[in-house]
């Protein structure tokens, strides 16, 4: 059979909202034109985000009364550690309750002023973690990333010229470690391949660096490997993912996503003095090491996510469903990044609207198009989110305009069906039909960091 279904049923159901035209522009000019100060309750289908918004299984409720909640040596706890070291292969992992948790434990301990940090590229709470120690966080995705009409199996990879020569300029003393994110969220959903993560490895071990994985999408990322790196396509996930941890010295995970769960975090260390010293940090400020600011019934819902996640009719389902939103999105007339990432289609709102300047935000134009015609929610990926100068601002590291202008349609997992997506593809076809109808904004207010969350606008 050539048609992907979901592989569940339904036994438990949420009934959505619909909203008039009218009632829709009273709600977004109240929320100051920004979709996360919209109530979720006047949103028909929500793709603000991926991040802990999928439904859990049976088997994951049924894990929440399994749960002990015994503050230190829960065995909930050990049958979460057990799972995680089984998928992931390595012996020190602390919970948390969610993967900013473990970003803000892991760059107390490397990050100061002076220091550097290559990704491919920052996740927007990975890049602020960085920034509040003093360090700099550069991006340095590989150079498809900024074409995304064009087509290639790997735009998440990390571009290793430039990460060697980042390096030989700031001293490799300068870097406490490098990191790339799998799939790469900010720029696309694109995956990384196995290839680049060995050559990214390969540099490391020559200059004596670290290795971080922020892999809050492993599952996704191995399946997209398994479907386009040539030789992978009779490996078991399973082992994909093996190999790819197999090369890093450790990760964080916001257990959100490919957790399968509604909160929770992971940070995954091999070193055993850094581990001490995050297990320090982790009692400070979320929890013992065998809770982490969790519940022990949470634990057992991640232990049941993390393998859940690896089914590989849930990943083909999975990935099959996302990237037929985006073809198509794509036939509709509405340009999309190429090919469909993982989790999300982000529509090129800068290809989509040349009439607003990038100072007017075409992607935030995206967002509230979308909202007015149909009740969606989107969000924008581009100089809202990331066009506001870093606090450490320096003559090397300015505010400098982000390369594209993206709207990122976040699917939740195991949430919507694909009635729900033929009618997203249908507002956002609409849209391109008559782009000029989007009004650019300015913004009236805004907080000194992370403003994407709380800024207000209004219409030019
Ligand atoms: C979601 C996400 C994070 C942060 O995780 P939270 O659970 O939201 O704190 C970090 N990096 C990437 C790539 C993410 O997608």
């Amino acid at each position: 059979m050539k048609t992907v279904i979901e592989p569940f049923r339904i036994k438990s159901v949420e009934p959505i909202r619909i909203t008039t035209p009218a009632e829709r522009e009273r709600i977004l000019r109240e929320a100051g034109f920004n979709a996360f100060l919209i109530h979720a309750d006047e949103v028909l289908i929500d793709l603000l985000t991926d991040s802990g918004t999928g439904a859990m299984s049976a088997a994951q409720w049924a894990g929440l009364q399994r749960g002990d909640e015994s503050y230190a040596g829960s065995p909930s706890f050990y049958r979460f550690q057990e799972r995680v070291q089984e998928v992931f292969g390595f012996k020190h992992i602390l919970p948390t309750h969610q993967g900013r948790a473990s970003e803000r434990i892991l760059f107390d301990l490397v990050g100061a002023p002076g220091r550097w940090v290559p990704n491919n590229t920052h996740f927007d709470t990975t890049r602020a973690n960085v920034e509040h120690t003093g360090a700099v966080a550069v991006d340095i995705p590989c150079p498809e990333t900024r074409r995304p009409a064009e087509r290639h199996p790997f735009k998440g990879n990390l571009d290793v010229a430039a990460l060697e020569a980042l390096i030989n300029k700031v001293g490799a003393e300068n870097v406490p470690l490098v990191m790339v994110t799998v799939t790469n969220n900010s720029g696309g959903g694109q995956p990384v391949s196995l290839a680049n993560l060995r050559a990214v490895r390969a540099v490391c071990d020559r200059h004596k660096l670290p290795l971080f994985l922020d892999a809050c999408r492993f599952a996704e990322n191995a399946y997209l490997i398994k479907q386009r790196e040539p030789g992978m396509q009779d490996h078991p996930v399973r082992e994909i993912v093996r190999e790819m941890f197999n090369l890093a010295d450790g990760a964080t995970i916001s257990a959100k996503k490919d957790g399968l769960v509604n909160t929770g975090g992971l940070l995954l260390l091999r070193d055993e003095k850094l581990f001490m010293q995050a297990s320090n940090l982790l009692i400070l400020t979320e929890g013992f090491v065998t809770y982490g600011g969790l519940a022990g019934r949470d634990l057992e819902a991640m232990a049941c996510g993390f393998e859940e996640v690896l089914h590989e009719d849930y990943l083909a389902y999975r990935i099959r469903s996302v990237a037929y939103v985006g073809d198509a999105l794509s036939a509709a007339g509405v340009p999309i990044v190429q090919p469909p990432g993982g989790h999300a289609v982000y529509i090129d709102a800068g290809a989509l609207c040349p009439h607003i300047p990038a100072s007017q935000f075409p992607g935030q134009a995206v967002v509230c198009g979308l909202y007015r015609k149909a009740g969606i929610r989107a969000v924008e990926i581009g100089s809202v989110m990331f066009g506001q100068a870093p606090p450490h601002a320096t003559e090397t590291q300015p505010a400098a305009p982000p390369r594209l202008e993206l709207v990122r349609l976040a699917m939740p997992r195991r949430v919507y069906t694909q009635s729900h997506m033929d009618y997203v593809i249908e507002a956002a076809g609409e849209l391109a039909k008559d782009p000029q109808s989007l009004r650019g904004l300015r913004i009236v207010h805004e907080p000194p960091v992370l403003r994407h969350f709380t800024a207000r606008f209004e219409e030019v």
